[in-house]
């Protein structure tokens, strides 16, 4: 039988991005569905407004320490709408650059939603549109608590477009979104307070880092609220009131006008007619065998929708290895293991491989020899800044492997992204000892630790 398309992509984000480009490639006749803009929600709500987001906190910083090398720095004010028009502006351009990427890659690019009528056949806007293979890349959406008065919460989607900064913010959450936006909001001026149910923010990360980011904060300024349950939200005339219970009692915390729920994300599963296949859903993500392909042969996912490690550059490579394989005769398989990633708090984590607590759980803590190094970077020394910076190697005594380098400070994710290299290719302590320091930096910590 003769499809309108070898592969149709359900959802223009990282993921069906890349994989349809990478497909279109090798010749094969690609469509890609996308209701939204284009980007998904790296480019629109997550990962590139945010960043952008770092870095306009990161100026009251910079001006304190300008004035120690000298500078006068004159008076400062922020202005919360300048920014977000800003970011919609970059964000449109960017839009832009993956509509013309697309064009030029001659995939064709339907504004609608997609709905399977059946396993090769979508209903596309008002079409119907047959596909010899079909991609999922749909990604995920916030989820929030169910509590009385959640609706009162808004999400990280909703912050890039709040029309004036909140005074003051209740942030629920402790993982990568509620503390890059404490972080965020704390250094653009609004007061802070975050909430988590545990002792400590950004669980399953290494514990000496998640401590070293958490004081760092409680310094500059946020308060962190721990072993805090959500009870309920009720509407104030000037706000919310947001009821919790600790082990100890019951409290109330007043926030201005915003509380955000940074509680999670899930697949995107509903709405796209899956009960007319037979792709199955476990945990609610789309399940996927490791060439990304569902219960039916000829219907795939990749990224957030599948739940495995949530993160653009894991569903970029995952939608490129698909294509490679059903498409360019390259057959490839992704490995979820060694996955480097940051979280940009301040200060920023990088971190690739295995934490301690993992290397000593699976080795036994005979084997595992930690290296640190904990230092003020010299750009704070001058002004007389505290800012510290941790770095961490994770070393399995018995083959010299480094199994894990971790830092919490200024460029973690640009010095990681090297390192995570040497780690991918199972370099050991000898490797790095043998490296060549570049000096003076920050990074050259990496090759010189004892
Ligand atoms: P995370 O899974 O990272 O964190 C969720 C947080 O919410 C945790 O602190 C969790 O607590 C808490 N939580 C969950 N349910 C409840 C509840 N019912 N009541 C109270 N607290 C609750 O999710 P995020 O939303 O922060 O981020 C989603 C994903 O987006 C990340 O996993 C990551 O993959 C991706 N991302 C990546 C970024 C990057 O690369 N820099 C940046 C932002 C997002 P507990 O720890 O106790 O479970």
């Amino acid at each position: 039988m003769a499809y309108d398309f070898d592969l149709f992509v359900i959802g223009g984000g990282s993921g069906g991005i890349a994989a349809a480009r990478r497909a279109a490639e090798y010749g094969a006749k690609v469509g890609l569905a996308e209701a939204g803009r284009l980007g998904g929600t790296c480019v629109n709500r997550g990962c590139v407004p945010k960043k952008l987001m770092v870095y306009a906190s990161h100026f009251p910083d910079q001006f304190e320490a300008a004035a120690g090398y000298g500078w006068t720095v004159g008076d400062r004010q922020f202005d919360w709408p300048t920014l977000i028009k800003a970011l919609d502006t970059e964000v449109t351009r960017l839009n832009g650059i993956y509509g013309t990427m697309l064009d030029k890659s001659s995939v064709q690019l339907f504004p609608h939603y997609a709905r399977f009528v059946d396993e090769h056949t979508l209903e596309v806007g008002d079409q119907k549109i047959t596909a010899e293979k079909i991609l999922i890349a749909v990604g995920g959406k916030p989820v929030k608590p169910d509590v009385p008065g959640i609706e009162y919460t808004i999400t990280s989607d909703d912050i890039f477009h709040l029309p004036q900064q909140p005074k003051r913010v209740v942030i629920l959450g402790g993982g990568y979104i509620g503390s890059e936006f404490a972080c965020i909001l704390n250094g653009l001026g609004t007061e802070v307070v975050q909430v988590i149910r545990g002792d400590k923010i950004l669980r399953g990360f290494d514990e000496e880092l998640r401590t070293e980011i958490q004081t760092a904060m409680a310094q500059q300024g946020i308060t962190l609220m721990t072993h805090c349950e959500l009870i309920a939200i009720h509407k104030t005339e000037t706000g919310v009131d947001i009821t919790i219970a600790t082990p100890e009692k019951q409290e109330h915390i007043l926030a201005d006008a915003v509380s955000l729920a940074a509680t999670g994300r899930r697949p995107n599963v509903q709405g796209l007619g899956l009960d007319n296949t037979g792709v199955e859903i476990h945990h609610g993500a789309i399940a996927v065998d490791e060439h990304h392909r569902t219960a039916v042969p000829h219907i795939f996912a990749v990224g957030d929708v599948t739940d495995r490690v949530n993160l653009t550059p894991v569903a970029i490579k995952e939608g490129r290895i698909f294509a490679d394989t059903e498409f360019g005769n390259k057959p490839g398989l992704m490995s979820h293991a060694i996955v480097p990633t940051a979280v940009f708090t301040t200060p920023e984590m990088g971190t690739v491989g295995m934490t301690e607590e993992q290397a000593k759980a699976k080795y036994g803590e005979e084997t595992i020899k930690i290296y640190r190094s904990r230092f003020r970077p010299m750009y704070y020394s001058v002004p007389g800044m505290e800012a510290r910076t941790l770095m961490k190697l994770v070393v399995h005594q018995p083959t010299d492997k480094v199994l894990g380098a971790h830092m919490v400070g200024d460029y973690a994710a640009e010095i990681i992204q090297g390192v995570a290299i040497a780690v991918q290719m199972g370099a050991t302590k000898a490797d790095f000892d043998a490296t060549i320091a570049i000096h003076p930096s920050s990074a050259e910590e990496f090759v010189t630790m004892r």
